[in-house]
């Protein structure tokens, strides 16, 4: 079943989508992850996440879904996540509108970013959905690519260029 988490890594990196998948599974130690890890605790003590099948919410207001993340790091990736959660929902008869907040600016000029699906964009995204299922279901991962400057920080690093 496909997740939030997949579709952004699948954004990010379809390397990393296929073996986050597939349970190849890395320790990461690093500071980045550290920060995440303790973020999703305080949101969890907060009882503010919302959980539904294969979407964790941040926050659900009237108007927004919010997804917040550590840094501005991979925006796409974080504004796919976003519209998959706003998909699931909207299956549900549940409309509304995206917002991600960044609690660390580095490479944006605005920590708040948001989104409104239209029917086109819906129709593109079901699609889109379908294709990483299948792509997820191949029995061998993508190779790595060209090495990356977001590959120095990933938990697949040793794995991928080692
Ligand atoms: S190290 Fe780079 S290529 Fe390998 S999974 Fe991570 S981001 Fe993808």
């Amino acid at each position: 079943m496909l997740t939030g988490t997949l579709v952004n890594y699948y954004t990010h990196c379809r390397r990393q989508c296929w073996l986050f998948y597939h349970h190849i599974n890395m320790e990461d130690n690093s500071e980045d992850v550290r920060i995440g890890r303790v973020l999703h605790e305080l949101k969890k003590q907060d009882k503010k996440e919302i959980a539904l099948e294969g979407i964790k919410l941040d926050k659900l207001t009237a108007e927004y879904v919010t997804e917040i993340k550590k840094s501005d790091a991979d925006i796409p990736a974080a504004m796919a996540q976003l519209e998959y959660y706003l998909i699931v929902l909207r299956d549900k008869g549940i409309m509304r509108k995206g917002r991600l907040e960044c609690i660390e600016k580095n490479k944006q000029n605005k920590s708040i970013h948001t989104l409104t699906l239209t029917e086109e964009r819906m129709g593109e995204l079901k699609k889109e959905y379908r294709s990483i299922e299948e792509f997820l279901n191949s029995d061998v991962p993508p190779p790595p690519p060209k090495i990356k400057p977001m590959c120095k920080k990933c938990a697949y690093f040793e794995y991928c260029f080692i």
